[in-house]
Protein backbone atom coordinates (compact mmCIF):
# COMPACT_ATOMS: atom_id res chain seq x y z
CA UNK A 1 0.00 0.00 0.00
CA UNK A 2 1.12 3.38 -0.74
CA UNK A 3 0.67 6.46 1.58
CA UNK A 4 -0.86 8.97 1.41
CA UNK A 5 -3.80 7.36 -0.77
CA UNK A 6 -4.58 9.70 -3.07
CA UNK A 7 -7.21 11.89 -1.15
CA UNK A 8 -4.19 12.37 1.10
CA UNK A 9 -5.15 10.41 3.78
CA UNK A 10 -2.73 8.27 6.24
CA UNK A 11 -5.49 5.43 7.13
CA UNK A 12 -7.65 7.64 8.81
CA UNK A 13 -5.14 10.99 9.20
CA UNK A 14 -4.52 13.84 6.94
CA UNK A 15 -6.72 14.94 4.12
CA UNK A 16 -7.41 19.01 3.52
CA UNK A 17 -8.99 21.14 5.73
CA UNK A 18 -8.94 23.79 4.26
CA UNK A 19 -10.95 27.09 2.88
CA UNK A 20 -12.93 26.42 -0.34
CA UNK A 21 -10.12 29.23 -2.22
CA UNK A 22 -7.39 26.81 -1.27
CA UNK A 23 -8.48 23.23 -2.41
CA UNK A 24 -7.49 24.60 -6.16
CA UNK A 25 -3.79 25.66 -4.73
CA UNK A 26 -3.61 22.24 -3.16
CA UNK A 27 -5.10 20.22 -6.35
CA UNK A 28 -2.95 21.94 -8.76
CA UNK A 29 -0.29 21.88 -6.16
CA UNK A 30 -0.70 18.06 -5.96
CA UNK A 31 -0.48 17.38 -9.96
CA UNK A 32 2.86 19.35 -10.70
CA UNK A 33 4.76 18.13 -7.63
CA UNK A 34 3.60 14.85 -8.94
CA UNK A 35 4.60 15.05 -12.31
CA UNK A 36 7.92 16.85 -11.18
CA UNK A 37 8.76 13.97 -8.71
CA UNK A 38 9.83 11.81 -12.08
CA UNK A 39 11.47 14.22 -13.75
CA UNK A 40 14.89 13.77 -13.55
CA UNK A 41 15.81 17.36 -14.30
CA UNK A 42 13.95 18.72 -11.48
CA UNK A 43 15.63 16.13 -9.18
CA UNK A 44 19.33 16.75 -10.45
CA UNK A 45 18.40 19.80 -9.67
CA UNK A 46 17.40 19.48 -5.90
CA UNK A 47 20.61 16.83 -5.93
CA UNK A 48 23.42 19.74 -6.71
CA UNK A 49 21.68 22.02 -4.12
CA UNK A 50 21.66 19.11 -1.50
CA UNK A 51 25.43 18.37 -2.15
CA UNK A 52 26.75 21.59 -3.55
CA UNK A 53 24.79 23.87 -1.43
CA UNK A 54 23.79 21.93 1.76
CA UNK A 55 26.44 19.46 1.96
CA UNK A 56 25.21 16.50 1.78
CA UNK A 57 25.52 13.65 1.94
CA UNK A 58 25.85 14.10 5.87
CA UNK A 59 28.13 11.02 7.88
CA UNK A 60 26.95 8.22 9.56
CA UNK A 61 29.40 8.58 12.94
CA UNK A 62 29.93 6.07 14.85
CA UNK A 63 29.86 7.15 18.28
CA UNK A 64 32.33 4.58 19.88
CA UNK A 65 32.69 7.21 23.75
CA UNK A 66 28.73 6.92 23.55
CA UNK A 67 28.43 3.48 23.10
CA UNK A 68 30.85 2.92 25.65
CA UNK A 69 29.25 4.96 28.23
CA UNK A 70 25.81 4.19 27.76
CA UNK A 71 27.07 0.07 28.00
CA UNK A 72 24.63 -1.10 25.19
CA UNK A 73 23.72 -1.14 21.65
CA UNK A 74 26.35 0.21 19.35
CA UNK A 75 25.03 3.43 18.51
CA UNK A 76 25.64 5.85 15.36
CA UNK A 77 24.30 9.11 14.76
CA UNK A 78 23.55 10.63 11.30
CA UNK A 79 24.89 13.78 11.36
CA UNK A 80 22.49 16.37 10.02
CA UNK A 81 24.04 19.24 12.32
CA UNK A 82 26.77 19.16 9.88
CA UNK A 83 24.71 20.74 7.03
CA UNK A 84 24.46 24.65 6.11
CA UNK A 85 22.19 26.51 8.09
CA UNK A 86 22.97 23.85 11.02
CA UNK A 87 19.93 21.22 10.96
CA UNK A 88 17.55 18.97 8.47
CA UNK A 89 15.45 21.59 7.94
CA UNK A 90 17.25 23.09 5.21
CA UNK A 91 16.55 19.63 2.90
CA UNK A 92 13.21 20.45 3.09
CA UNK A 93 13.34 24.53 2.12
CA UNK A 94 15.57 23.67 -0.73
CA UNK A 95 13.09 21.11 -2.28
CA UNK A 96 9.55 23.48 -1.54
CA UNK A 97 11.74 26.75 -2.53
CA UNK A 98 13.07 24.78 -5.77
CA UNK A 99 9.27 23.75 -6.51
CA UNK A 100 7.93 27.18 -6.28
CA UNK A 101 10.42 28.95 -8.60
CA UNK A 102 9.38 25.74 -10.61
CA UNK A 103 6.07 26.37 -11.30
CA UNK A 104 6.23 30.32 -11.64
CA UNK A 105 5.64 31.75 -8.08
CA UNK A 106 7.09 35.01 -7.55
CA UNK A 107 7.14 35.23 -3.82
CA UNK A 108 7.32 32.60 -0.54
CA UNK A 109 6.12 32.94 2.69
CA UNK A 110 6.12 30.77 5.69
CA UNK A 111 5.79 31.54 9.43
CA UNK A 112 8.40 30.32 12.22
CA UNK A 113 8.53 29.78 16.13
CA UNK A 114 11.80 29.60 16.99
CA UNK A 115 12.97 31.08 13.91
CA UNK A 116 14.78 27.99 12.53
CA UNK A 117 12.01 27.40 9.64
CA UNK A 118 12.30 31.02 9.08
CA UNK A 119 16.11 31.04 8.32
CA UNK A 120 16.23 27.83 6.74
CA UNK A 121 13.12 29.10 4.23
CA UNK A 122 14.85 32.66 3.99
CA UNK A 123 18.08 31.05 2.82
CA UNK A 124 16.73 28.64 0.45
CA UNK A 125 14.83 31.92 -1.51
CA UNK A 126 17.72 34.41 -1.26
CA UNK A 127 19.73 31.22 -2.97
CA UNK A 128 17.14 31.04 -5.99
CA UNK A 129 16.24 34.46 -5.97
CA UNK A 130 12.43 34.55 -4.70
CA UNK A 131 11.23 37.27 -2.55
CA UNK A 132 10.54 35.99 1.00
CA UNK A 133 8.01 36.87 3.66
CA UNK A 134 8.35 35.38 7.70
CA UNK A 135 5.12 35.61 10.19
CA UNK A 136 6.56 35.58 13.72
CA UNK A 137 4.60 35.96 16.88
CA UNK A 138 5.64 39.20 18.47
CA UNK A 139 6.53 37.01 21.90
CA UNK A 140 8.65 34.92 19.37
CA UNK A 141 10.77 37.97 17.97
CA UNK A 142 11.54 39.38 21.49
CA UNK A 143 12.91 35.57 22.43
CA UNK A 144 14.61 35.11 19.12
CA UNK A 145 16.08 37.84 18.39
CA UNK A 146 19.14 36.70 16.41
CA UNK A 147 17.12 34.82 14.25
CA UNK A 148 15.53 37.81 13.11
CA UNK A 149 18.26 39.28 12.79
CA UNK A 150 20.03 36.43 10.29
CA UNK A 151 16.48 35.97 8.25
CA UNK A 152 16.67 40.01 7.98
CA UNK A 153 20.36 39.73 7.03
CA UNK A 154 19.13 36.84 4.33
CA UNK A 155 17.09 39.47 3.01
CA UNK A 156 13.79 38.08 3.34
CA UNK A 157 11.14 40.38 5.49
CA UNK A 158 10.09 39.46 9.07
CA UNK A 159 6.20 40.54 9.95
CA UNK A 160 4.71 40.51 13.34
CA UNK A 161 1.85 39.05 14.88
CA UNK A 162 -0.11 40.19 17.42
CA UNK A 163 -3.39 38.37 17.77
CA UNK A 164 -4.00 35.59 20.04
CA UNK A 165 -0.64 34.66 22.29
CA UNK A 166 1.81 36.06 20.04
CA UNK A 167 3.49 32.98 18.71
CA UNK A 168 3.89 30.17 16.26
CA UNK A 169 0.20 29.19 16.10
CA UNK A 170 -1.09 32.84 15.29
CA UNK A 171 1.66 33.33 12.98
CA UNK A 172 0.74 30.12 11.01
CA UNK A 173 -2.99 31.58 10.94
CA UNK A 174 -1.70 34.72 9.55
CA UNK A 175 0.45 32.70 6.98
CA UNK A 176 -2.87 30.88 6.06
CA UNK A 177 -4.42 34.16 5.12
CA UNK A 178 -1.91 36.02 2.95
CA UNK A 179 -1.52 32.46 1.49
CA UNK A 180 -5.49 32.73 0.66
CA UNK A 181 -5.11 36.54 -0.70
CA UNK A 182 -2.17 35.81 -2.54
CA UNK A 183 -2.73 32.21 -4.08
CA UNK A 184 -1.75 33.04 -7.54
CA UNK A 185 1.63 34.10 -7.21
CA UNK A 186 2.53 33.09 -3.89
CA UNK A 187 3.76 29.65 -2.32
CA UNK A 188 3.94 28.83 1.47
CA UNK A 189 6.78 26.28 2.55
CA UNK A 190 5.53 24.26 5.64
CA UNK A 191 8.79 23.59 7.75
CA UNK A 192 7.23 20.03 8.97
CA UNK A 193 5.37 17.12 7.87
CA UNK A 194 2.26 19.31 8.45
CA UNK A 195 -0.57 21.14 7.16
CA UNK A 196 -3.02 19.85 4.14
CA UNK A 197 -2.48 17.07 1.52
CA UNK A 198 0.01 17.41 -0.12
CA UNK A 199 2.30 19.03 1.92
CA UNK A 200 3.02 16.36 4.33
CA UNK A 201 4.17 13.87 1.47
CA UNK A 202 6.09 16.48 -0.26
CA UNK A 203 8.17 17.51 2.93
CA UNK A 204 8.52 13.31 4.20
CA UNK A 205 9.61 13.24 0.16
CA UNK A 206 12.07 15.90 0.29
CA UNK A 207 13.31 14.97 4.28
CA UNK A 208 13.73 11.10 3.23
CA UNK A 209 17.06 11.66 1.64
CA UNK A 210 18.40 11.44 5.51
CA UNK A 211 16.73 7.97 5.98
CA UNK A 212 18.28 6.91 2.10
CA UNK A 213 21.74 8.04 2.87
CA UNK A 214 21.75 6.27 6.36
CA UNK A 215 20.43 3.20 4.77
CA UNK A 216 23.40 3.06 2.44
CA UNK A 217 25.92 4.20 4.99
CA UNK A 218 24.94 1.60 7.43
CA UNK A 219 24.72 -0.96 5.15
CA UNK A 220 28.28 -0.30 4.09
CA UNK A 221 29.74 -0.13 7.77
CA UNK A 222 28.32 -3.04 9.15
CA UNK A 223 26.94 -5.44 6.43
CA UNK A 224 23.13 -4.76 7.84
CA UNK A 225 20.61 -2.73 8.55
CA UNK A 226 20.14 -1.45 12.25
CA UNK A 227 17.81 -2.56 14.67
CA UNK A 228 16.39 0.58 16.35
CA UNK A 229 16.16 4.22 14.48
CA UNK A 230 15.24 7.12 16.93
CA UNK A 231 14.81 9.81 16.10
CA UNK A 232 13.02 13.59 18.32
CA UNK A 233 9.26 14.49 17.07
CA UNK A 234 7.97 17.63 16.88
CA UNK A 235 6.09 17.67 14.17
CA UNK A 236 7.70 14.85 12.93
CA UNK A 237 9.99 16.03 9.71
CA UNK A 238 13.14 14.47 10.32
CA UNK A 239 11.92 11.44 11.93
CA UNK A 240 9.86 10.73 9.23
CA UNK A 241 12.72 11.23 6.61
CA UNK A 242 14.77 9.12 9.18
CA UNK A 243 12.31 6.17 8.96
CA UNK A 244 10.66 6.05 6.16
CA UNK A 245 12.86 4.37 3.73
CA UNK A 246 12.68 1.37 6.66
CA UNK A 247 9.42 1.57 6.33
CA UNK A 248 9.03 -2.43 4.72
CA UNK A 249 12.38 -3.45 6.72
CA UNK A 250 12.51 -5.60 10.13
CA UNK A 251 13.56 -2.24 11.81
CA UNK A 252 11.88 -0.49 14.88
CA UNK A 253 10.92 2.54 14.85
CA UNK A 254 11.05 4.98 18.33
CA UNK A 255 10.14 9.03 17.93
CA UNK A 256 10.80 10.61 21.22
CA UNK A 257 8.47 13.61 21.90
CA UNK A 258 8.88 16.46 24.79
CA UNK A 259 7.93 15.57 28.02
CA UNK A 260 8.34 19.01 29.31
CA UNK A 261 8.48 19.66 33.24
CA UNK A 262 5.33 18.52 35.52
CA UNK A 263 2.16 18.70 33.24
CA UNK A 264 3.97 21.01 31.10
CA UNK A 265 4.94 19.33 27.57
CA UNK A 266 4.35 18.91 23.89
CA UNK A 267 3.88 15.38 23.43
CA UNK A 268 1.22 15.22 21.16
CA UNK A 269 1.29 11.68 19.98
CA UNK A 270 2.05 10.23 23.71
CA UNK A 271 -0.98 12.56 25.64
CA UNK A 272 -2.95 14.22 22.75
CA UNK A 273 -6.38 13.21 20.56
CA UNK A 274 -7.35 13.32 16.94
CA UNK A 275 -8.62 16.45 15.60
CA UNK A 276 -8.14 18.85 12.81
CA UNK A 277 -5.30 21.60 13.15
CA UNK A 278 -3.81 23.32 10.58
CA UNK A 279 -5.56 21.85 7.60
CA UNK A 280 -4.81 18.14 9.14
CA UNK A 281 -6.77 15.54 11.09
CA UNK A 282 -4.19 14.29 13.14
CA UNK A 283 -3.14 13.95 16.86
CA UNK A 284 -3.94 17.32 18.60
CA UNK A 285 -3.26 18.38 21.71
CA UNK A 286 -6.51 19.38 23.08
CA UNK A 287 -9.35 20.19 26.08
CA UNK A 288 -11.98 18.23 25.68
CA UNK A 289 -13.91 20.82 24.23
CA UNK A 290 -11.77 21.23 21.39
CA UNK A 291 -9.34 24.44 22.34
CA UNK A 292 -6.06 23.92 20.95
CA UNK A 293 -3.66 23.48 24.48
CA UNK A 294 -1.31 25.65 25.33
CA UNK A 295 2.39 23.69 25.13
CA UNK A 296 6.25 24.10 26.56
CA UNK A 297 9.13 22.30 25.68
CA UNK A 298 12.89 23.32 26.70
CA UNK A 299 13.76 22.92 22.91
CA UNK A 300 11.58 25.45 20.65
CA UNK A 301 11.56 23.15 17.80
CA UNK A 302 9.50 20.46 19.93
CA UNK A 303 7.24 23.25 21.04
CA UNK A 304 3.94 22.40 18.68
CA UNK A 305 0.70 20.79 20.19
CA UNK A 306 -0.11 19.01 16.61
CA UNK A 307 2.46 16.26 14.90
CA UNK A 308 2.40 15.07 11.25
CA UNK A 309 -0.63 12.97 10.20
CA UNK A 310 1.90 10.13 9.03
CA UNK A 311 2.91 9.53 12.55
CA UNK A 312 -0.37 9.39 13.94
CA UNK A 313 -1.01 6.34 11.40
CA UNK A 314 2.24 4.70 12.49
CA UNK A 315 1.01 5.34 16.29
CA UNK A 316 -2.32 3.80 15.52
CA UNK A 317 -0.78 0.97 13.49
CA UNK A 318 1.58 0.68 15.67
CA UNK A 319 4.86 0.29 13.29
CA UNK A 320 5.89 3.20 15.37
CA UNK A 321 6.40 3.63 19.50
CA UNK A 322 5.97 7.24 20.67
CA UNK A 323 8.03 7.92 23.89
CA UNK A 324 8.49 11.49 25.97
CA UNK A 325 11.45 12.60 27.91
CA UNK A 326 11.55 15.43 29.93
CA UNK A 327 13.36 18.75 30.09
CA UNK A 328 16.01 17.70 32.46
CA UNK A 329 16.53 14.54 30.98
CA UNK A 330 17.23 16.16 27.32
CA UNK A 331 19.46 18.79 29.18
CA UNK A 332 21.84 16.00 30.46
CA UNK A 333 21.96 14.20 27.27
CA UNK A 334 22.89 17.78 25.55
CA UNK A 335 25.66 17.74 27.99
CA UNK A 336 26.56 14.29 27.82
CA UNK A 337 27.23 14.20 24.07
CA UNK A 338 29.25 17.45 24.30
CA UNK A 339 31.78 16.49 27.04
CA UNK A 340 32.12 12.93 25.61
CA UNK A 341 31.77 13.11 21.89
CA UNK A 342 32.42 16.71 20.98
CA UNK A 343 29.42 17.31 19.42
CA UNK A 344 26.94 19.86 20.94
CA UNK A 345 23.58 19.02 19.59
CA UNK A 346 20.77 20.81 19.62
CA UNK A 347 18.08 20.60 22.68
CA UNK A 348 15.97 18.68 20.18
CA UNK A 349 17.84 15.57 19.43
CA UNK A 350 19.04 15.48 22.76
CA UNK A 351 15.59 14.28 23.38
CA UNK A 352 16.47 11.56 21.12
CA UNK A 353 19.81 10.70 22.85
CA UNK A 354 18.53 10.95 26.43
CA UNK A 355 15.89 8.07 25.29
CA UNK A 356 18.55 5.83 24.04
CA UNK A 357 20.40 6.32 27.38
CA UNK A 358 17.59 5.12 29.31
CA UNK A 359 16.88 1.98 27.19
CA UNK A 360 20.86 0.91 25.90
CA UNK A 361 21.12 -1.55 28.79
CA UNK A 362 17.49 -3.40 28.37
CA UNK A 363 18.61 -3.29 24.16
CA UNK A 364 21.63 -4.82 24.95
CA UNK A 365 25.24 -4.90 23.34
CA UNK A 366 24.43 -7.46 19.89
CA UNK A 367 22.00 -4.26 18.48
CA UNK A 368 22.56 -1.25 16.29
CA UNK A 369 21.13 2.29 16.78
CA UNK A 370 20.81 5.01 14.38
CA UNK A 371 19.61 8.15 16.46
CA UNK A 372 18.71 10.77 14.23
CA UNK A 373 20.95 14.12 15.14
CA UNK A 374 18.36 16.71 13.59
CA UNK A 375 20.57 20.06 14.68
CA UNK A 376 23.73 21.60 16.25
CA UNK A 377 23.28 23.23 19.52
CA UNK A 378 24.79 26.57 18.76
CA UNK A 379 21.20 27.85 18.64
CA UNK A 380 19.90 26.38 22.24
CA UNK A 381 23.57 27.58 24.28
CA UNK A 382 22.19 30.35 25.86
CA UNK A 383 18.68 28.27 27.06
CA UNK A 384 21.31 25.78 28.48
CA UNK A 385 23.29 28.69 30.24
CA UNK A 386 20.07 29.70 32.16
C1 LIG B 1 12.61 22.12 13.98
C2 LIG B 1 13.51 21.12 14.54
C3 LIG B 1 13.04 19.86 14.99
C4 LIG B 1 11.59 19.49 15.03
O1 LIG B 1 10.94 19.41 13.82
P1 LIG B 1 10.56 18.02 13.12
O2 LIG B 1 9.66 18.43 12.03
O3 LIG B 1 9.87 17.16 14.15
O4 LIG B 1 11.81 17.41 12.66
C5 LIG B 1 13.97 18.93 15.42
N1 LIG B 1 15.29 19.21 15.47
C6 LIG B 1 15.78 20.40 15.07
C7 LIG B 1 17.25 20.63 15.15
C8 LIG B 1 14.91 21.39 14.59
O5 LIG B 1 15.41 22.58 14.21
Amino acid sequence: MKLPNKKGYFGQYGGKFVPETLMTALKELEEVYLDIKKDTVFQNKINYYFKNYAGRPTPLYFAEKLTDVLGGPKIYLKREDLLHTGAHKINNTIGQVLLAKRIGKKRIICETGAGQHGVATATAASVMGLECIVYMGEEDIKRQSLNVFKIELLGAKVIGVYSGTKTLKDAINEAIRDWTANVRNTFYVLGSVVGPHPYPMMTRDFQSVIGKEARKQIIKLEGRLPDYLVACVGGGSNSIGLFYPFYRDKVTFIGVEAGGVGTEHSATLCYGSPGVLHGAFSYVLQTSDGQIKGTHSVAPGLDYPGVGPEHSYYKDAKRAKYVSVTDKEAVDAFHLLSEIEGIIPALEPAHAIAYVKKIAKEIGKQKIVIINLSGRGDKDIDIVRK
